[in-house]
């Protein structure tokens, strides 16, 4: 699909980085038909674990790529969290159905970033693109129809690359973010992290997830892929910040001070980073956009670093291919930055705040954590509603972009269901009169959008927009009626939805004119120019 006009370009899109982000989007370009080239300045992919947690909404686009059964049965699921204050186990909160009824993966799933990364690496090489490994951009000048972008090849030279558009995907110390000279507003913790990943035995509950609260920090034990595998994460204790040669032996006394009758066999990892909270100010400059940690970086509390990578490169994913292939005009990618820029704000300071709470020093704060904040927690969790909310947040399903230009409700949808802006919910609906009940978002094609007409029949596909367009017909069932009525989805509604599951345009009926209005207004499908 390569778009008029481009002939002379070396490449319609340039994703700087092969981290997940990276991995992300090239994989959705590649999908879709987009000439795009990835580099990465290592020499091959990183082997370290680093991020743990993947969450559901990142199994739910993992589905669509045909990796989520494979992601599964490579990690563990978190089936519980046990709270340990000063040694004593104080509360297990479940978590092995948190989710159920609001999407197919109702957990959290811990697998390490590098096997995450394998198989998004192995899902781009299937759509026939490979990273350009030991290459680096140095330089870029940005023009009215593209990018020239200097690139330091394998054996030391550089050459230039005419890209139409340059996805900085290249992390913290993102070179697209600094040679666009976008500020990385925010500031570093006086904390210090350190991880390990260790093989010990003790009194943790095994594969589920311990948490040890302590009167001067915490202590979080993973169970990973094997017996007795535990990821280790905590603050350095205060003595030891500042060191340079802090090794596992340095930290392993408070742990086991915490941790009771903890036995370490071996360490193979261990880490220390200086966390920082920090967010781009721009997400898009011209012709460069900024993703993942490159935009936004803040505490690993609550597991959402990675996923939230992974999320802007399904954002911009499908809108950069629209427009690369010349189908939607480039307005529409002032979106990306409309709608994953508050959600990192929101991300920001919500893990500001957890991270704060974790860590705060003083006899209070101590006693806040040790005494308090565990039963409360646990005792919060025994509500429903409470625990939707909970795996609403951290799942990442609720992230909704209800502000945004791509979002339109008209005015006679039922006051209650979901929104323009929401992700679609997940729903097990009989498609045909005499059907089986199936699961909706595997009747998704996540490369098109979807009209899905429900108590009604779904308006024809207007002229010029067919290729991109499928309809779907709910039609009315008892088995339907029950998981509309629990979705709150009491009358006919009509939900356009756009390629990454999120309701672009929302009505109690929607006519094909309605359909073609927002393509073109909208989407700017069809305005090119
Ligand atoms: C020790 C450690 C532990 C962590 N633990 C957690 C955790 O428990 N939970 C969590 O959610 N997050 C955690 N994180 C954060 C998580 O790893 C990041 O959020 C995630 O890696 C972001 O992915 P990314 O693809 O945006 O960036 P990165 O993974 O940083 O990838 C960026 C890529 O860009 C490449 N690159 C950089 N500059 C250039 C250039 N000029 N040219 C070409 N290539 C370039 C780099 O080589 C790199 O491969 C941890 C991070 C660290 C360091």
């Amino acid at each position: 699909m390569t778009s008029p006009g481009r002939a002379s370009l070396s490449t319609d899109v340039l994703v700087v980085g092969a981290g997940p982000t990276g991995l992300m989007l090239a994989t959705q370009l590649a999908r879709r038909g987009v000439r795009a080239t990835i580099i990465d300045r290592h020499a091959g992919p990183a082997l370290q674990t680093r991020a743990l947690g993947v969450q559901a909404r990142t199994l739910e686009l993992y589905s669509h790529l045909g990796i989520a059964d494979r992601a599964v049965d490579l990690g563990k699921r978190a089936t519980g969290a046990n709270l340990w204050a000063e040694g004593r186990p104080t509360a297990r909160i479940p978590l092995g159905d948190i989710g159920r009824e609001l999407s197919p993966y109702p957990y959290l799933l811990i697998l390490g970033q590098d096997d995450n990364e394998r198989l998004l690496g192995e899902t781009l090489r299937g759509h026939g693109m490979a990273v350009q490994w030991s290459t680096e951009l140095v330089g870029l000048t940005q023009g009215a129809d593209r990018v020239a972008a200097r690139v330091r090849q394998p054996d030391g030279t550089v050459r230039e690359l005419a890209a139409a558009w340059v996805a900085g995907c290249d992390g913290a110390r993102s070179a697209v973010r600094e040679l666009n000279r976008i500020a990385f507003e925010g500031a570093p913790y006086e904390h210090v992290f350190f991880v390990a990943d260790t093989q010990v035995t003790g009194p943790m509950v095994p594969d589920e997830i311990n948490v040890y609260l302590w009167r001067d920090g915490f202590h979080l034990f993973f169970p990973m892929r094997g017996t007795d595998h535990w990821r280790i994460v905590g603050i350095l204790p205060a003595p030891l910040r500042g060191r340079e040669d802090v090794g596992f032996d340095d930290v392993a006394p408070s742990i086991r001070r915490e941790a009771g009758s903890v036995s370490v066999q071996t360490c193979t990892w261990f880490s220390t980073y200086r966390i920082h909270h920090r967010r781009a100010a721009r997400f898009r400059d011209g012709r460069c956009f900024l993703l993942g940690d490159a935009a936004h970086i803040h505490s690993p509390v609550g597991a959402q670093g990675m996923n939230t990578g992974l999320q802007d490169s399904y954002n911009l994913g499908w809108k950069l291919s629209l427009v690369a292939a010349g189908r939607a005009g480039p307005s529409l990618l002032d979106s990306y930055e409309d709608e994953r820029l508050p959600v990192a704000q929101r991300l920001l300071s919500t893990t500001d705040r957890a991270f704060m709470l974790a860590v705060s020093e003083g006899r209070l704060a101590g006693l806040v954590r040790t005494r308090i904040f565990a039963r409360i927690l646990a005792f919060a969790m025994r509500f429903r509603s409470i625990r939707e909310l909970a795996f609403r947040t951290i799942s990442q399903i609720g992230i909704r972009y209800p502000d945004s230009p791509l979002s339109e409700t008209l005015p006679d949808l039922p006051a209650t269901g979901p929104r323009a802006g929401d992700r679609f919910p997940w729903l097990r609906l009989k498609l045909s009169a005499n059907g089986p009940a199936e699961d909706l978002f595997a009747r998704l094609d996540d490369t098109r959008f979807t009209l899905v007409a429900i108590r009604q029949p779904a308006p024809q596909a207007p002229p010029g927009f067919d290729d991109l367009l499928r309809t779907l017909t709910i039609p009315a069932d008892p088995v339907n009626e029950r998981e509309l009525a629990r979705a709150g989805m009491p009358g006919r509604a009509c939900y356009l939805l756009r390629p990454d599951g999120h309701i672009g345009l929302a009505g109690a009926g929607i006519e094909s004119g309605a359909v073609a209005r927002y393509l073109s207004e909208r989407v700017g499908m069809g305005r090119t120019g």
